[in-house]
């Protein structure tokens, strides 16, 4: 059985029943052998809650890449539920997201996203919206998560946001096919985004996350 807590200021804190209704589950570097990843000391308040999506199938696999590249998530969530907690949620800055690392925390939602690269469970489709990346010569169509994946994070996301003292709030809610990047972002890659839960794509050149962010939108606004 894993741990079902989450470390933040050093202590252990379960995950909420909402989440583990859901069917989701959490281990932790402290208690269930996941590995703490590489972390600066973070001196800034917390003000972002960053939304990815890995681009591959598997948490062991997204878990290598980041080790192998020095870089670091706070949590990765995998297909099944189970999310995976890399280093202290209040007190460890990563390298996930670009000019907001020190002022967020971040997910990885292992999703292959585009077609040619998924294997089950993954497999469904939407058509290609305005934030989809589409290969040269692929499919226009954007992977769903799986369905246990967008529950947790339906519960996990405002939980955690109430925990960690980030506004849940959606500053990029208005981006757009005419307006597809924070007001300027191109040009002035350090554009910041106001406080809350962004896709990473949204402010950075990454095009992960917008699904997510959509889906917590609509959640969001009944
Ligand atoms: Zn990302």
């Amino acid at each position: 059985m894993p741990s079902n807590s989450l470390i933040i200021h050093g202590a252990r804190v379960p995950l909420p029943p909402a989440v583990l209704a859901a069917g989701g589950s959490a281990a932790n570097y402290l208690d269930d052998g996941e590995p703490a990843f590489r972390h600066t000391a973070r001196v800034r308040p917390l003000q972002h809650f960053i939304l990815h999506e890995t681009c591959g199938n598997t948490a062991s696999g997204c878990r290598d890449t980041l080790i192998r590249k020095g870089y670091g998530v706070q949590l990765i969530l995998a297909p099944d539920g189970r999310v995976s907690n890399h280093g202290d949620l209040a007190e460890a800055v990563m390298v996930h997201g670009n000019q907001l690392n020190p002022t967020s925390i971040g997910i990885e939602v292992c999703n292959p996203y585009c077609p040619g690269f998924a294997r089950p469970p993954f497999g469904p489709t939407i058509p290609a919206e305005w934030w989809t990346w589409v290969p040269a010569g692929g499919a226009k169509a954007y992977v769903l998560p799986t369905p246990t994946q967008l529950a947790v994070l339906k519960a996990l996301v405002p939980w955690l946001c109430g925990q960690m003292g980030i506004p849940y709030a959606f500053p990029t809610a208005g981006l757009n096919k005419a307006q597809r990047k924070i007001p300027g972002w191109d040009g002035h890659p350090a554009a910041v985004p106001g406080p809350g839960v962004v896709a990473h794509r949204d402010f950075a050149g990454h095009a992960d996350g917008r699904y997510l962010l959509e889906q917590l939108m609509e959640a969001s606004h009944g």
